[in-house]
């Protein structure tokens, strides 16, 4: 019954969907579910933010948890290419930075501690947020992140924005990482995900908010399966408004 209504679905006229909310909310999973179910294109900002932040580790200009050198790492942002290609086996595009695949090294908690501070940078933020109005401007896009609803796409037709408690998110985020092999402490992944809230959210450029037309979704009881539902919902009553 649902293929039946995704593949109706798949000629409808396309909209932008801009999924925004704090770390770890589990953004990127039902972002790419949806996407999927719908036939769109999924792009994970993180992940790109994540990719200019291991660019400025490789190149030294920051230290374990700052970014020393903001005008090194200004002057070399042209220098940065990013590309998401898509991975078949996985089901997903995986990101490639000046052509290497950096998807595992992108998800350590070595890069999630200096993320933050990386994407304060304003030049930083314009080169980034560039790409993605252009990977977005044919529509048929979920996209995940911080800003997507109130700077990259503030006309998206279904914005959300997904919160779920601090512990909650940190469990989540701390069992992901135990599962792919790295050695963590749940304490050093709360303290994370605490403090790229507060930086995420009282930076001076785009800071994270809800977009004043954004859906709230509090996922902190909530299922894999329920959160796809309630957004595939969403999506559906949203293009079927679409003239
Ligand atoms: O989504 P993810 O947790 O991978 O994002 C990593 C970090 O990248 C965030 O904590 C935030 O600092 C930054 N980011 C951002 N704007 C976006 C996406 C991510 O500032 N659109």
């Amino acid at each position: 019954m649902k293929r039946a209504f995704s593949y109706y679905f798949w000629f409808m006229q396309k909209i932008t969907i801009a999924i925004d909310g704090y770390s770890s909310t589990g953004k990127s999973t039902i972002a790419k579910q949806l996407a999927k179910a719908l036939n769109y294109v999924y792009v994970d900002t993180g992940a790109m933010y994540r990719a200019v932040t291991l660019f400025a580790m490789k190149n030294e200009f920051t230290s374990d948890n700052e970014v020393l050198n903001v005008a090194g790492l200004v002057a070399k942002l042209p220098e940065i290419h990013l590309d998401f290609q898509p991975n078949s086996v996985l089901g997903y595009a995986e990101m490639y930075l000046n052509g290497e695949n950096v998807e595992k090294q992108i998800r350590t908690l070595e890069v999630s501690k200096l993320v933050s501070p990386v994407a304060v940078i304003k030049e930083v933020r314009e080169k980034l947020v560039d790409i993605q109005k252009g990977m977005g401007e044919n529509k048929g896009v979920v996209m995940d992140g911080r800003d997507i609803g109130t700077v990259v796409f503030p006309n998206a037709e279904l914005k959300i924005f997904m919160t779920a408690s601090p512990e909650k998110r940190a469990y989540r985020r701390y069992k992901e990482l135990l599962d792919k092999g790295e050695d963590v402490k749940y304490e050093d992944v709360l303290v994370n995900v605490q403090s790229r809230d507060h930086i995420d959210s009282t930076r001076k450029e785009s800071p994270l908010r809800k977009a004043d037309d954004a859906i709230e979704f509090d996922n902190s009881d909530m299922g894999l399966e329920e959160q796809f539902e309630r957004m595939y919902g969403y999506a559906q009553r949203v293009i079927a408004k679409q003239k």
